[in-house]
């Protein structure tokens, strides 16, 4: 069988685990695929996808700046890119390009696992970027109860929590506070912390002890939130489950072939065991 062709795109692309994990993912299946990296800005979109379209590309990961930039050049994307407003996996077929949205799946995943996602009564979303978008979708279309927004930037937050009928505040404010306290799942989507110092949680917090406490940010494995939310007593989950589930989306998407639950666990301990 002929190596299939994939890749990673975006900027800057050099910390990427996606690599690692599609490696193992051929590996484990026997199913031969070189996986790249390419650093790609939007700038240069608009070239490499018509190249792209002439080359035996299988499918790429797209990842920031270019999630919402790579919707308009695509020739369709699937229900979840349209509702998250973002694409972070194209499948490539016969010089056309499809666009799909897996962190929605990816996001759901080790809640699932869990037991967790079904029950979620109060959630606290901390970000209203991107990521923050898949989850209040995911969240929503679980049942959550109450939703809450948490922003920085006031006008984001409320126009995100505008499209999820989701409540809304100023990270910083008391409001926060409350939603924080009343939580039963916190997750931080934004992205600090990705420098392993900035904490998005407001100075004063409280969160039930009970509450589960997911940081979307991976690397590095123990976070600032994560280190903060469990001195705060909470239970907590890293964001590399959540990476690993949307990529084996991809994998299923690209291929047709969904990976078992053994792959899948095998290939996020042994990339965890990289990424300390
Ligand atoms: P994005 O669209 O750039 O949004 C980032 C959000 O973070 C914005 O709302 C921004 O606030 C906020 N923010 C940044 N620094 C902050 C700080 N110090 N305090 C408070 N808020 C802050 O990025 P994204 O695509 O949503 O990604 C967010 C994070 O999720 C990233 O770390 C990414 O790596 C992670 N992620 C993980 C997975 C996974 O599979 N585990 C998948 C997707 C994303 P403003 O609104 O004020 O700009």
């Amino acid at each position: 069988m002929k190596a299939a062709w994939a890749a990673v795109v975006g900027s800057p692309i050099s910390h990427s685990l996606s690599p690692s994990i599609f490696k193992a993912f051929s590996r484990e299946t026997g199913r031969p695929v070189r996986h790249y990296a390419l650093t790609l800005g939007p700038e240069g979109l608009e070239a490499a996808l018509r190249s792209a379209r002439r080359r035996p590309w299988t499918g790429w990961n797209v990842t920031l700046p270019l999630k919402v930039e790579i919707m308009r050049r695509l020739d369709s994307i699937d229900e979840t890119a349209r509702e998250t407003g973002a694409v972070n996996a194209v499948r490539f077929h016969e010089g056309s390009c499809f666009g799909y949205n897996t962190d929605l799946e990816g996001f759901l995943a080790p809640l699932d696992k869990m037991g967790f996602a079904a029950g979620v009564k109060r959630a606290a979303v901390l970000g209203a970027g991107g990521a923050a978008r898949a989850v209040c979708a995911a969240l929503r279309r679980r049942g959550a109860g109450a939703l809450w927004v948490l922003g920085r930037s006031p006008e984001r937050a409320r126009s995100l929590a505008g499209d999820f009928k989701a409540r809304w505040a100023p990270l910083a404010e008391r409001e926060s506070l409350e939603a924080l306290a009343y939580a039963d799942l916190v997750v931080n989507a934004t992205s600090a912390g990705l420098d392993g110092k900035s904490c998005p949680l407001p100075e004063g917090f409280r969160l039930r002890s009970e509450a589960l406490a997911y940081d979307l940010v991976y690397r590095p494995a123990d976070t600032p939130f994560l280190r903060a939310a469990r001195g705060a007593g909470a239970r907590t989950l890293g964001g590399l489950g959540m990476l690993v589930a949307q990529a084996a989306a991809a994998w299923r998407i690209w291929f047709d072939e969904a990976l078992s639950e053994r792959v899948v666990e095998k290939v996020e301990e042994e990339v965890g065991r990289h990424n300390l």
